[in-house]
């Protein structure tokens, strides 16, 4: 348990504020538009595309995590972390290991990504 406290704490600590993930990806979008020019071919323009798509992707990957270390900091505080969000059964130390953020065990894990 202890461990997981260090973990958790680390993550947040190691990363920058939500303000500045966002102002971060803002100027790489600028500095993108303004890198395009008009001789730019199909090929790069996709390529482009493709990055923005992938930066957003990473973003919002990052804002969820987040907040889920944040939800997990507020459990250790109440005494329910590593107890599952959904059922309440407690969540395998196997998959605290990898994800120390989890709020849900597998099964309840499972069944909201197929209900999505
Ligand atoms: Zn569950």
């Amino acid at each position: 348990m202890c461990t997981m406290v260090l973990i958790l704490k680390n993550e947040k600590k190691m990363k920058q504020t939500d303000e500045d993930l966002r102002m971060e990806i803002h100027q790489q979008q600028e500095e993108e538009a303004n890198n395009s020019s008009e001789g730019d071919d199909i090929g790069d323009v996709a390529y482009k595309c493709f990055q923005k798509d992938l930066s957003f992707f990473q973003m919002e990957r990052e804002l969820k995590k987040r907040s889920a270390i944040g939800k997990a900091l507020e459990k250790i505080g109440e005494g329910t972390y590593g107890l599952c969000d959904g059922c309440g059964s407690s969540i395998s130390d196997r998959r605290l290991k990898t994800q120390p953020w989890a709020n849900l065990c597998i099964s309840c894990a499972n069944e909201q990504e197929r209900n999505r």
